[in-house]
């Protein structure tokens, strides 16, 4: 194993990968139903990478030091044989940790299989409790009893962890945030409320949208008291929190107030194998093409090259990179 590093010395230690584009839910924040509808022109069958491809660049960078792979979307599980793909990831020397972005629709009944082939751990999006609010918030496409009951069946089940994400935006859920908490409050179900991002160009994001992580916290000190404590490794995207008189944890993603670029060690790749160095990036280096055309050395120094030139750190700057109009849309690459 070679490890990388980037021009701000950070190393390679995590891939996403989008293995589907297309997504069951229609959230305004991500995939706007009026932008989304059914003439929009989503990828072809073979254009998306094949579970072989897929092996083959992510053993290319288990050998620079990638050692988890977080599989997203769209939503991952519209993918057929899922299962299949995470066995053969989990075959590749290096690769010690499988995790799964989801909403959740479809865990249920998918859930055995994944965790037979290998899957570790799950993230949930959960933006609301409320059934109404929630149904809204899908795109008119979600119905949370049935999120619940996967929530349910994924705490029993022997996954390291359970995870919710939960995007707060002011005016639309910013007034959920205590009862998510209550509900998963006293249970090893970790609750994460990101800051709403301006993530591509589609989710009409404003700045004063955005409840920042100091506001969230205090509005849960008005309840619990929580105290701050370490992450469990250097590069972990979210600031983690203990209750101090009930057991569970509260994370806090803040891309907007607090940015974690300088230990940020995430690359991601799209379901047509386009490669991302930044989630907010506006340039994309295409594997598929030299997967299709040249052997696993020239993907290898192609890799290598793109990850020693990389200088991203778009949270950092964002506020000197006003109206970049560019940048890839979230269900690209799936956050
Ligand atoms: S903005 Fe880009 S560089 Fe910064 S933490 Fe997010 S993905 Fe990493």
């Amino acid at each position: 194993m070679k490890n990388i590093t980037d021009k701000l010395n950070r190393p390679i230690k995590d891939l996403r990968i989008s293995v589907m584009d297309t997504c069951n839910y229609r959230c305004p924040y991500c995939m706007p139903e009026d932008k989304f509808d059914e003439n929009y022109q989503f990828l072809k069958p073979q254009e998306r990478l094949s579970f072989d491809e897929i092996y083959r660049i992510v053993k290319v960078f288990a050998g620079f030091g990638v050692n988890k792979i977080r599989l997203t979307g769209g939503e991952p599980l519209l993918r057929k044989n899922l299962p299949e793909l995470i066995t053969k990831l989990k075959s590749i020397n290096g690769i010690k940790d499988i995790a799964l972005t989801t909403n959740g629709q479809l865990l249920q009944k998918q859930l055995p299989q994944l965790i037979d082939a290998g899957l570790d751990r799950v993230n949930i999006s959960l933006d609301t409790i409320d059934k109404d609010l929630y149904y809204q918030m899908s795109g008119n496409k979600g119905h949370l009893k049935v999120v619940l009951a996967a929530i349910e069946s994924a705490r029993k089940s022997s996954l390291k962890s359970v995870k919710l994400n939960c995007v707060v935006q002011i005016g639309v859920n910013d007034d959920q945030i205590l009862s998510l908490l209550k509900k998963y409050q006293d249970t090893d179900v970790v609750v994460r409320f990101i800051e709403f991002m301006d993530v591509g160009n589609k989710n009409g994001w404003q700045k004063d949208s955005v409840l920042h992580f100091k506001e969230i916290l205090q509005h849960i000190e008005k309840e619990w008291k929580v105290n701050a404590i370490d992450p469990n490794y250097k590069g972990e995207v979210a600031a983690r929190y203990k209750y101090q008189d009930h057991c569970g944890e509260i994370g806090f993603i803040t891309s907007i107030s607090k940015p974690f670029c300088r230990d940020c060690s995430r690359a991601r790749l799209s379901a047509d194998g386009k490669l991302y160095t930044c989630l907010f990036a506006s340039e994309a280096f295409d594997l598929r093409k030299h997967l299709r055309n040249e052997d696993d050395i020239f993907l290898k120094q192609y890799i290598q090259n793109v990850w020693q030139n990389r200088e991203d750190r778009y949270s950092e700057v964002r506020h000197q990179l006003k109206g970049r109009k560019d940048k890839i849309e979230m269900y690209v690459i799936g956050g």
